[in-house]
């Protein structure tokens, strides 16, 4: 009785936050340099109703051409500008925007900051249900449209591509002999370069880290293996060659040994379910999924969910022979109820900005296990 009289008491008081943990559905606007607006909930707001967010994302997808403006005019005189801006501002109950400040920025461009932060300030809501004032925290993610090729391939088969996510955080993007493209990433950290997976061949993760030497001037400093599969490893004699140390889960080290691959040492245990490593993310083991050593990484903003997410243009679940389809969605459960507030990387396909390729990987195991259980 006290709960829910105080909860309607706290929603009928002056200020009412409108969180937006999922912006618009997918596939994601073509909107040019803007590979998507993200959003993440403000730490403590709150979130009223589906057609709350929905409001939100057609207003802003209307006018994203402003932010998109804003960006383009530096991109211009610095061709490798990328960050995500995090704008907060409130709705009165008259629906205008009555304040729209910086809350923080990985662009470190204060142009593109402060334009992006008055083009909101210009927009106009609907009037909020119920007459509240609503705080918003949306962050725009900008990137220059264009990856960067490292290696052309023939046929799309054997490429190497580069995409940015912001600064100190950059997509590799491989394609094997049929063409199946694979994500890594490369982190840029205070102590030097991280790469998370290798691509599929030694040569194309030589690629990339020879992109790293030439574009930071900074040493390798490390790789961390996100589950035992040659998309993930494939190219561990690369870093072998230059000596960077390379870890993973205890179940990843033991499928290894077991296939006689030696060196790559012990991040975190899988019982321990979780490390905070010093090179600024969080590695998270959420239970079997697409392999019962599938591990997501978490980087301030982003989500490297490797092969246990699906991308939002999968049609299907890949390469299960491996997989354990009766855990995956509470390992995909566990993912989502520990980071709801990021861009996620898939091992597969397109970054979603979406914040809704979880559900898709449920919905595609949905199917796949409805399926199996209609057959017997
Ligand atoms: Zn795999």
């Amino acid at each position: 009785m006290f709960g829910p009289a105080l909860v309607a008491a706290l929603l009928a008081s002056a200020v009412v936050a409108w969180g937006m943990p999922a912006p618009p559905s997918p596939p994601p606007d073509p909107i040019g340099s803007i590979f998507g607006p993200d959003t993440a909930l403000a730490p403590g707001t709150k979130f009223e109703g589906s057609e709350d967010k929905e409001i939100i994302r057609r207003i802003i997808r209307r006018h994203i051409n402003e932010v998109k403006w804003c960006y383009e005019q530096e991109l211009s005189k610095k061709p490798d500008l990328a960050g995500r801006i995090m704008v907060q501002f409130t709705v009165a109950a008259s629906g205008q925007v009555i304040a729209s400040v910086l809350q923080n920025s990985t662009m470190g461009n204060a142009r593109v900051e402060s334009c992006t932060v008055e083009a909101v300030r210009r927009w106009q809501f609907p009037k909020p249900l119920g007459g509240g004032i609503v705080i918003i925290s949306y962050p725009f993610v900008l990137t220059p449209a264009e990856a960067t090729k490292l290696v052309l391939g023939t046929n799309g088969a054997g490429a190497v591509e580069i995409e940015t996510f912001e600064p100190t955080l950059f997509v590799h993007r491989s394609t094997d002999a049929d063409a199946v493209p694979s994500n890594g990433l490369v982190a840029v950290t205070a102590r030097g370069l991280l790469l998370v997976d290798t691509a599929w061949t030694d040569a194309q993760t030589e690629a990339v880290l020879a992109w790293g030497d030439r574009r930071f001037h900074r040493p390798w400093i490390g790789a961390v293996i996100t589950h035992d599969h040659a998309d993930r490893a494939g190219g561990l004699a690369a870093l072998e060659r230059r000596r960077i140390p390379v870890s993973a889960l205890d179940l990843t080290v033991a499928k290894m040994t077991r296939r006689g691959v030696r060196g790559v040492t012990t991040l975190f245990l899988a019982r321990d379910g979780a490390l905070k490593d010093p090179r600024g993310f969080e590695a998270f083991y959420p239970g079997s999924g697409h392999a019962s050593d599938n591990i997501v990484l978490r980087f301030p903003g982003l989500v490297y969910g490797g092969c246990l997410v699906k991308s939002m243009a999968a049609t299907d679940l890949g390469f299960t022979g491996d997989a354990d389809l009766a855990s995956w969605p509470v390992a995909i459960g566990n993912v989502r109820a520990r980071y709801s507030d990021a861009a996620i990387v898939p091992g597969h396909g397109p970054v979603d900005l979406s914040g809704e390729a979880y559900q898709h990987t449920i919905d595609l195991l949905a199917t796949a296990n409805g399926g199996r259980s209609a057959k017997k």
